[in-house]
């Protein structure tokens, strides 16, 4: 029994990404996270497998898949009880070199993406003293010559050991002198040296990397820039217009999070109606007792709301329909069901539900995650507030 009523939607992708995740099992996962280790052997399956480059358009070599198809790829990788953060970021980040690189750029970059010899995992926009507040950027680009030379601070920038290249959001003008707080942004394809991990590299280059150790298990760091150069042929777009850039790609990023909440779910209520079915207390299955039952058909109902939400907004946007307000609501509604369903399957296991081997307690700290980044909860009830609703302006 499949308890996704959407389940045969796009039922092809489904079987084909199910399948790949079989080959990567709870022990699988268990181990990465005892021993706090990069998915190395899976985010190379899923490259192969070329669902790592589906959005990309056919003619560099991409899938050409539509934002619907590809959030059901991420959907079913959390289905499955895998964890598509070791990836994901390569399908949302994808957007901003797409809509906005240049022909050469796009050239350059995207066929061998594609093609799975070059990784676009990195996106760093959140700094340490500035958070949320992304107009308040600090880090800064200064022209010099051909170039430009990067100096200031990142902090939670994910995957960096496992990227060739990173998207980057710098100041190219000082705050004081935009007419706008959003102007005076630039965005930048860093090519992220070989070994930059290490001490070695980051002197020569001036880039140091320092992973922060964290509750998901999440391959993230702070990273340091030091007069670090970056061609300015790497410079996307136009200078100073960053800021609208990453805003443009945000909707997608929006969706594609909310699938991989939906996934979580759906893991979820799987995991507690099949243990509230088994675990016999009191000589009945506890799920016998509505006090369980009832949480866990909460929890699922609100999933599958949340699900529509972001059917509604994949297709405002695969249709280039507005859809900020479908996609925020879609991440938000995702979020919080996956959050609850986390919640009700730990309480369904009682004692086991803490113990490593049942994943339970794996997967809960990762989908708590979905409730800060990559944008948190508050953020969006903000949008929403006052984009949609038209309330005061907070900040
Ligand atoms: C594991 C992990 C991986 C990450 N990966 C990346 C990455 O790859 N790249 C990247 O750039 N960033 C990444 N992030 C950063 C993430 O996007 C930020 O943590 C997130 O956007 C929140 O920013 P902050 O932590 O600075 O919180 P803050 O901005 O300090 O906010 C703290 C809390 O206050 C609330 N808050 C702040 N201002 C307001 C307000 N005006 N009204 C109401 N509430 C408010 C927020 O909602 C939040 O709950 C990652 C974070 C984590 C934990």
């Amino acid at each position: 029994m499949d308890i996704n009523p959407r389940a045969h939607l796009h039922a092809d992708i489904r079987r084909s990404v199910r399948e790949l995740c079989r080959d990567f099992d709870s022990a699988y996962w268990q181990k990465l996270d005892e021993t706090a280790a990069y998915p190395d052997a899976f985010v190379a399956a899923l490259t192969q497998a070329g669902w790592l480059s589906a959005l990309i358009p056919e003619a560099y070599g991409g899938g050409e898949l539509s934002l619907v198809e590809a959030s059901v790829v991420l959907e079913e990788i959390n289905r499955s009880g895998a964890n598509s953060g070791a990836c994901h970021a390569q399908m949302y980040i994808m957007g901003t070199l797409l809509r906005h690189g240049s022909d050469e750029q796009k050239q350059r970059y995207l066929p061998a993406i594609a093609r799975g010899e070059l990784r676009l995992q990195s996106f760093a926009v959140t700094e340490p003293t500035t958070g949320t507040d992304t107009t308040s950027t600090r880090t800064l680009a200064e022209r010099d010559g051909d170039r430009y030379l990067i100096t200031g601070q990142k902090v939670w920038i994910s995957r960096m050991q496992h990227t060739d290249l990173m998207l980057l959001l710098a100041r190219t003008t000082p705050a004081a002198e935009c007419k706008k707080k959003t102007d005076g942004l630039s965005i930048f394809l860093v090519e992220v040296p070989q070994g930059a991990a290490t001490a070695d590299a980051a002197e020569r280059s001036g880039l140091t990397i320092r992973p922060i150790r964290n509750l998901v298990h999440h391959e993230t760091n702070e990273v340091f820039f030091d007069h670090f150069p970056v061609p300015a042929t790497n410079l996307i777009g136009a200078e100073g217009q960053g800021m609208r850039y990453i805003l443009d790609g945000m909707n997608a990023e929006r969706i594609l999070i909310a699938a991989e909440c939906i996934g979580d779910g759906y893991w979820f209520i799987d995991k507690a109606r099949r243990y509230a079915t088994d675990r016999r207390v009191f000589n009945r299955p506890i799920g016998q007792n509505q006090g369980v039952q009832f949480p866990i058909a909460r929890a699922y109902a609100n999933v599958m709301a949340a699900d529509l939400m972001r059917y509604e907004a994949a297709a405002l946007f695969d249709n280039q329909k507005p859809c900020g307000a479908a996609a925020n609501t879609a991440k938000l509604l995702a979020a919080d069901a996956s959050w609850e369903a986390a919640n009700v399957c730990l309480q369904t296991h009682g004692g086991f539900g803490f113990a490593a081997e049942f994943d339970v307690e794996r997967k809960f700290r990762e989908t708590k995650l979905y409730q800060v980044a990559p944008i948190s909860t508050n953020l969006i009830l903000s949008y929403l507030a006052e984009h949609v609703l038209e309330l005061p302006r907070s900040f």
